[in-house]
């Protein structure tokens, strides 16, 4: 080969996976701003979260180029990763604090649980499919230590960890499972999905009042894969 092929040849070499993060990088930022700013999220820590957690590791390698698209994508099983803007809304609404104790039900890829963890200090996670909570549970292991994977039906939450400030499901429920109700802090806040997967579901927010009250609002409609329960 010419030596003057050589140079330029090394410098590609080197250089190439920089500019591949690079690109991954902007399309992330990008993400942030024309999908989720836009879009009326202002949390600080949430929006710094979602700058920085690599959602395209948290995909299937066939999906890497659609990670930060406006949308949901396969993770296999059947099951989906939701869009980045649903994510973040439902990061944003738990009112995610670094002192905090989270329970996520549906582990699913890891990655809402990744940003979970970026933000606060104790993170719960369970999957009820396990090739699905092994893999998510590899994932974040590498990346962070306070995160805990959980292979169950998260009908039941996680009573040993209970009570906890914030619980998030990402799996739509026909009705608000009642343990997960009793494993909210009083001042807690909770955001599941509700209905059935052939009608309209909505996101609700259930709050447990300092007395120990429990209100629940609709927020908005949404299309999540359905819960399942072990059986
Ligand atoms: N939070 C996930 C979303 C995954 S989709 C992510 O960021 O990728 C919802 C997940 O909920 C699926 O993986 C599904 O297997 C799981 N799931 C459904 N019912 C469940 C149940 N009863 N307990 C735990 N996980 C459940």
């Amino acid at each position: 080969m010419k030596k003057k092929l050589i140079f330029p040849l090394l410098l590609l070499v080197c250089i190439a996976p920089e500019v591949w993060a690079d690109s991954f990088e902007r399309d992330r930022n990008a993400m942030v701003r024309s999908q989720i700013r836009a879009r009326g999220i202002r949390d600080h820590a949430t929006l710094e979260a979602m700058r920085s957690v690599p959602r395209h590791l948290y995909v299937p390698a066939a999906q890497m180029r659609f990670a930060y698209h406006d949308r949901p994508l396969p993770i296999g099983y059947g099951q989906t990763i939701s869009q980045p803007y649903i994510v973040a809304y439902m990061t944003e609404i738990i009112r995610p604090k670094p002192d905090h104790k989270v329970l996520e039900i549906g582990t699913g890829s890891g990655y809402q649980a990744a940003i979970l963890a970026e933000i606060i200090d104790q993170v719960y996670t369970i999957e009820i499919i396990r090739p699905l909570g092994d893999q998510a549970r590899r994932k974040l292991e590498a990346q962070y230590n306070n995160v805990h994977v959980k292979i169950a039906d998260g009908y039941y939450g996680w009573e040993e960890h209970a009570p906890f400030d914030a619980i998030v499901v990402t799996a739509a429920a026909e009705y608000i499972p009642p343990p997960l109700v009793e494993q909210l802090k009083a001042g807690g806040r909770m955001i599941i999905p509700v209905g059935s997967p052939f009608q309209m579901q909505h996101l609700m927010l259930v709050e447990k009042k300092e007395d120990g009250e429990i209100t629940t609002r609709s927020l908005m409609p949404v299309r999540f894969v359905p819960f399942d329960r072990a059986d």
